[in-house]
Parts: structure tokens; C-alpha cells; sequence
């Protein structure tokens, strides 16, 4: 299903099947000497069947056209390599792209292990469930060779100048595209409406919160009027959306700091079993283990913001992550 947003930019509704996030919104920018395709998908064929469906009823050929991925996660950069033409180019960030030649290799699942055993989960939750996650089910190949590009590229379509804006957090090489003289901008992940983005440990990537939201407050800071984001409803008021994104995390934040002084101690999957969360579930023990995956990785993200601001501290003794309150 395709929508005409603006002059020469169509949304393409790309289902993302047994996935909370239901769809990925995918953009077609039209340009002058090439076009732009903004996110593909997972590497499935419903994926690519929408998403081919899409750009044949847009009426534009891949030979024209480039890539853009907003960030690493499959569900955006999943079909790129399946849909490029020889000629198209792939940008991604340097730093996401860089981190899926360090991370996504035969040792991803091994140093995965490391970094949530670590975190307290325990073997037997980790082992199975993890392996069937999207992270790498629907990666595009290893191989793909992506135009790495660095904040404040410009990529010039003839008839808009498309800039590259980095926004680290929910990946480590997050980006936004913005048109400054439309005040039109493509926030991805970074700012979604309906849902809020997951923010969640990263190796090489220290305090990912506090990263996202000094991304945040960086967007606040540009003057924007259309802002299209990458899952469920595109549109709305980008400031308005930000302030509730702080005062989320700002709760979440307090939550888990007056966990560690109640509990001093646990590991952030105690902690993370202790915060409450918006998923269907009888209680903690009941949550299907991915989900828990992502609420340990994003208490502990929380964490790492408490341990940074001198709120709490953490100990390693022998592997094994555990924060005390200061
Ligand atoms: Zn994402």
C-alpha cells in the first residue's frame, strides 16, 4: 500500500508480520537525477514482495534509485542488498555500519551470551529463545557493502538536498535525514509516535541513554514541521513527542534507582523483573523470554545512566553485574 505524503515522497506500508511493530514505514523520495528508498524491511519475501509491489505503483525503476538505512536493526536495512540495483548505492553511518562487520559475525551469539549472562540471565532462558530473534534471522548478507557516510552528509536528489543528521542511541550510528528548507524530517527509530523506541545495552557503546537523549535534544533544536517516522502512525508533533520521551525515560529512570536502593545488589535482570512494564502478562515469570531480553537490556541501559550521573554504582565479580546504590 503506497500514500503520497508530500511533493515526490511516498510511504510504502511494509508488514512486519508476528512483530509487535506491526509494519516498517518506507519512503520513496523522487528526485530529479536519482531516487531515494528510505528503509527496506526484513529480508523475507512478504517484506519484499510489499515493498517491489510498492515501487512499481510509485513507477520507479531501482536503477535509479539509492538506499538510505536509518539505522542497522534488520527490519530497516534487512532487504537492501535483495533490492539494490548494481548501480544503487547503500549509505549507512560509519558507525552502525562498522558495528555490524565488528558485532554480526560467527561470534555474534557467543559475545551475546557473554554480555546477558553477565547481566543475569541465566543460561537455559538465553540459549534457545535468542537465537531465533529477527536481529539476525532477516539481516541482509554479511557481505553487503555499504556507502558508509558521517553526519552532515549531504545527499543532493536535484530537486532536494537530503542532510544526514546522527543521532546515537537507539543504535550506536542512528540517523535522521532532514530537508532544511522544508523543515521535513525522516527521524527513523529515534522519534516514533505511538511506541517508544527501545534503548538497550550495546558493547563498545557506553550509556546509550544518555546518549538518546542528548539526540533528542538535538532534534528539539531544529525547526521542524513534517516529521516521518519509521513504525505505526508517521506523523505528529515532533517537540510534543520528544518532552514525552523524557518524561518517560525520567520515570523509568527514578524506578530503577529506587529499586537498587530498596534491593541494593541485584542484577539487572532482578532489577528489570522489579520495573513495570506494558506487556500482557500474568507477571515476570509469564513474559516470553525475548520480551525479557529487551527489558534487561533496556533496565540495564537505564542503569548505565544512573551509574554515569554518580547515582548508583555497579560491581563485576567474576562476570557477574550487580548495582548498589551510592
Ligand atoms: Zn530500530
Amino acid at each position: 500500500m503506497i500514500k503520497n505524503i508530500a511533493r515526490d515522497i511516498y510511504m510504502i506500508k511494509v508488514p512486519l508480520p508476528e512483530n509487535p511493530l506491526k509494519n516498517l514505514n518506507s519512503y520513496l523520495v523522487k528526485g530529479k537525477d536519482r531516487n531515494l528508498l528510505i528503509d527496506t524491511g526484513f529480508n523475507t519475501q512478504i517484506c519484499y514482495d510489499a515493498l517491489t509491489t510498492g515501487l512499481k505503483e510509485i513507477g520507479i525503476a531501482m536503477d535509479d534509485t539509492d538506499i538510505f538505512i536509518t539505522h542497522l536493526h534488520t527490519d530497516h536495512a534487512g532487504l537492501c542488498a535483495r533490492i539494490a540495483s548494481p548501480s544503487s548505492k547503500i549509505y549507512m553511518s560509519r558507525i552502525d555500519s562498522q558495528h555490524i562487520k565488528s558485532s554480526f559475525n560467527i561470534n555474534y551469539f557467543d559475545n551475546l551470551e557473554t554480555i546477558f549472562y553477565s547481566l543475569g540471565f541465566s543460561k537455559e532462558e538465553f540459549a534457545n529463545n535468542i537465537k531465533s530473534s529477527p536481529i539476525v534471522k532477516y539481516a541482509p548478507p554479511i557481505d553487503t557493502a555499504y556507502t558508509e557516510i558521517e553526519d552532515g552528509y549531504v545527499i543532493d536528489l536535484g530537486n532536494r538536498k537530503l542532510k544526514a543528521v546522527l543521532t546515537p542511541g537507539h543504535t550506536p550510528g542512528h540517523m535522521c535525514l532532514y530537508v532544511e528548507n522544508e523543515k521535513l524530517l525522516f527521524s527513523g527509530d529515534h522519534v516514533i509516535f505511538d511506541i517508544t523506541p527501545n534503548i538497550t545495552k550495546w558493547r563498545g557503546f557506553y550509556n546509550s541513554l544518555g546518549q538518546y537523549m542528548k539526540s533528542l535534544s538535538l532534534i528539539k533544536s531544529m525547526p521542524i514541521e513534517l516529521t516521518l517516522s519509521s513504525h505505526r502512525n508517521p506523523m505528529g508533533n515532533c517537540n510534543e513527542r520528544i518532552d514525552e520521551l523524557f518524561h518517560h525515560h525520567e520515570i523509568r529512570i527514578k524506578e530503577a534507582n529506587n529499586i537498587v536502593k530498596q534491593f541494593p545488589g541485584l542484577s539487572p535482570y532482578d532489577i528489570a523483573s522489579k520495573m513495570t512494564w506494558s506487556i500482557r502478562a500474568k507477571d515476570w515469570k509469564a513474559f516470553p523470554v525475548v520480551q525479557k531480553w529487551f527489558a534487561t537490556g533496556e533496565a540495564s541501559a537505564h542503569l548505565d545512566y544512573l551509574e554515569d550521573a554518580g547515582m548508583v554504582k555497579s560491581t563485576n565479580v567474576d562476570g557477574n553485574i550487580k548495582y548498589w546504590p551510592v
